[in-house]
């Protein structure tokens, strides 16, 4: 049987369900969490290899990724483009590129993620870039939460998988009023 990304969310139970508090301060009965699906490096790789193929035709030069999220998935498209990667990180609450990492002007660059939700992370690794006068060939995630498809102005964004998460105001969340207790999404449990 071949790989499908389906079939690895089910098989690795990734889309937790449950009662969970946002970090935008909305409750949510479900949670995708991408640590579940990478966990697996098989899994991992095919994931990179079919979010490769949305920008095989580019001429990418590096791809870059937001720390943490971003780091395997971004290190499975690289490979599968055979090009180099390379991360971003907060220092102080700043995103930048550290380590040595260096970007020269011109050289094609795609910006692979997780999961976009707000895309404010990638948001920050395109200032990072444009500092660098790298030219942004494109934006990759998995998952695109966003219910938007033009979520960077003109620079093309492509994604696995199209996923709507039910998110309610605390105040009109139904679970909350059946009493079940609500739970941070990523604690040592979710
Ligand atoms: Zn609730």
């Amino acid at each position: 049987m071949s790989w499908s990304l389906e079939e690895a969310m089910k098989r690795t139970g990734m889309l937790k369900k449950g009662h969970f508090l946002l970090s935008s301060g909305r409750h949510s009965n479900q949670y995708l969490q991408c640590a579940l699906l990478l966990q697996y490096p098989s899994d991992a790789a095919e994931t990179g290899r079919q979010l490769a193929k949305l920008f095989q035709d580019e001429a990418i030069d590096v791809v870059v990724g937001p720390a943490l999220g971003g780091v395997i998935i971004a290190h499975e498209v690289a490979r599968a483009l055979n090009v180099r990667c390379l991360f971003t990180e907060r220092k102080d609450g700043k995103m930048q590129l550290r380590r040595g990492f260096s970007i020269k002007p011109n050289e094609r660059v795609l910006i692979i993620e997780d999961v976009v939700t707000t895309g404010g992370s990638v948001r920050e690794v395109i200032d990072v870039l444009n500092a660098m006068q790298a030219k942004i060939i494109g934006i990759g995630s998995i998952f695109n939460r966003s219910g938007k498809t033009k979520l960077f102005g003109d620079i093309p964004y492509r994604a696995l998988e199209t996923i709507e998460i039910e998110s309610y105001l605390p105040e009109e969340c139904p679970l909350c009023k059946q009493g079940i207790p609500a739970v941070k999404p990523g604690s040592r449990t979710s």
